[in-house]
């Protein structure tokens, strides 16, 4: 029997109806001969309501915990979802994670997986039944203990399980029809793809798209999943959504494809470091032991000798984190300071900055993005503080209140609204 993955975000089965409205969506595609796995989240603004009550109950929680808590909204869903299809006639049952069995690594809240064994599901589907409704999100650790995956994270769950049961597409059902040029509920201008290359769908997911987790992403690729993205609210074909799928399937051909951004950026600066080998790892270690996510990275060039407290070349270091992690990043520089393993003269916390990138696959044989951009955003006046490249993608830390200007202009700029 042919069989398709359809995943369901919150917004998708935010109440009652919506969750009847999503079965009526995976009761067609049984009826058009699919046995199919259904893979659920909770509710919308049920797991932020979760992770609230952890952060209350205690501060600097047990991560086990907290992931024990924050996966229970999959449990009710896809509850209700095998019940409502029971109610259409569709035979269906629930599998939390631990059921089928998830298996991750047990590094909680950012588990990965490690196997996804067929055969419980399998089974079922030999008897007789049409939908296995799967909460996403979760899974099962070496000890036995519940994980989750990270935030967005049953669109991984989706993904695997495609991958996992040979699918023959994988279709996110959330509360956009595709993927766009850029995020539509920033700007009135973005445009809908049609497909869109795995490796650009990678670099938006990862500079802050949230529409895909970037982890889907990678293993759709490396796995070969047809990924689709397409609304849970509109009537929909196999020719809806966005197609994200090999760079030869894609015949538009634009220079850059998207523009995202990432409003939860802060940027740390270390003032008078020393200047010498081995500086870097000095403080880009502690942070990577703290579990900091450096992400952009500057280094001043040198200064020599400019008062008698430095003797020697000294320059300053820059680099950008998430904002939750700045906390624990400013605790790792303190203490390496402390332990005399690096000297600085002050710490400055920026928390006021976004970060907005052009990706495209175009970039790899064309000059003149970076100049282009950089205009765009001159002519707008808006002061670049830390800008990063790599071969598909520019990504610049602007003050945050310029984000969605930044956004629309660079989107203009690059005639995004207009098809190749
Ligand atoms: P779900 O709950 O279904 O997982 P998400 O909220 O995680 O949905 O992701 C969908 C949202 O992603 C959209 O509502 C949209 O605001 C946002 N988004 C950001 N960038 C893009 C983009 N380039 N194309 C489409 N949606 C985007
Ligand atoms: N419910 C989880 C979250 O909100 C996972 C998901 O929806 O993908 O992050
Ligand atoms: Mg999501």
């Amino acid at each position: 029997m042919p069989l398709l993955v359809m995943k369901f975000g919150g917004t998708s089965v935010a109440d009652l109806d919506r969750i009847a409205n999503a079965a009526a969506k995976v009761k067609r595609e049984v009826e058009r001969g699919y046995d199919v796995i259904v893979i659920v989240s909770a509710m919308s603004g049920k797991t932020n309501e979760l992770v609230g009550w952890v952060e209350q109950t205690s501060p600097l929680y047990d991560a086990r915990e907290y992931d024990a808590v924050v996966s229970s909204g999959e449990n009710v869903t896809a509850g209700l979802m095998a019940l409502r299809l029971q109610e259409m006639g569709v035979p269906a049952r629930s599998w939390q994670g631990w059921q089928v069995p998830i298996n991750t690594t047990s590094a909680h809240s950012a588990a990965r997986f490690v196997s996804i064994p067929r055969d419980n599901i399998d089974a079922k589907f030999s008897e007789g039944m049409k939908v296995a409704v799967v909460a996403g999100f979760q899974g099962l650790s070496p000890e036995g203990r519940i994980t989750t995956l990270g935030r967005g994270g049953s669109d991984t769950t989706a993904v695997a399980f495609a991958a996992a049961f040979g699918a023959e597409r994988c279709d996110i059902y959330t509360d956009v029809d595709g993927v766009y040029t850029t995020d539509p509920r920033i700007s009135s201008k973005a445009r809908k793809l049609d497909k869109i290359a795995f490796e650009e769908m990678l670099e938006l997911a990862s500079l802050g798209a949230k529409v895909l987790q970037t982890r889907s992403v990678e293993l759709a690729m490396r796995y070969n999943v047809r990924l689709r993205v397409l609304s849970s609210f509109e009537d929909t074909d196999e020719n809806s959504g966005t197609l994200v799928c090999g760079e030869e399937e894609i015949m538009e051909s634009k220079v850059v494809s998207g523009v995202a951004y990432s409003r939860d950026e802060a940027k740390i600066t270390l003032f008078t470091i020393e200047d010498r080998p081995g500086v870097a790892q000095a403080i880009f270690g502690p942070l990577s032991e703290a579990g900091v996510n450096v992400d952009m990275i500057v280094q001043n060039i040198s200064e020599k000798d400019y008062d008698e407290r430095h003797p020697g070349a000294v320059t300053d270091m820059t680099f950008s984190c998430p904002i939750n992690q700045v906390a624990r990043a400013q605790k790792a520089l303190e203490e390496a300071k402390a332990e005399g393993k690096i000297r600085y003269d002050e710490l400055i916390i920026d928390t006021d900055v976004a970060k907005v990138s052009v990706v495209g696959i175009g970039m790899r044989s064309h000059a003149g993005v970076a100049a282009r951009m950089f205009e765009s955003l001159a002519a707008e006046n808006i002061n670049i503080k830390v800008i990063a490249t790599s071969e598909i993608k520019i990504s610049v830390l602007i003050d945050r209140k310029y984000m969605e200007l930044a956004v629309q202009a660079l989107h203009d700029a690059f005639e995004l609204e207009k098809t190749a």
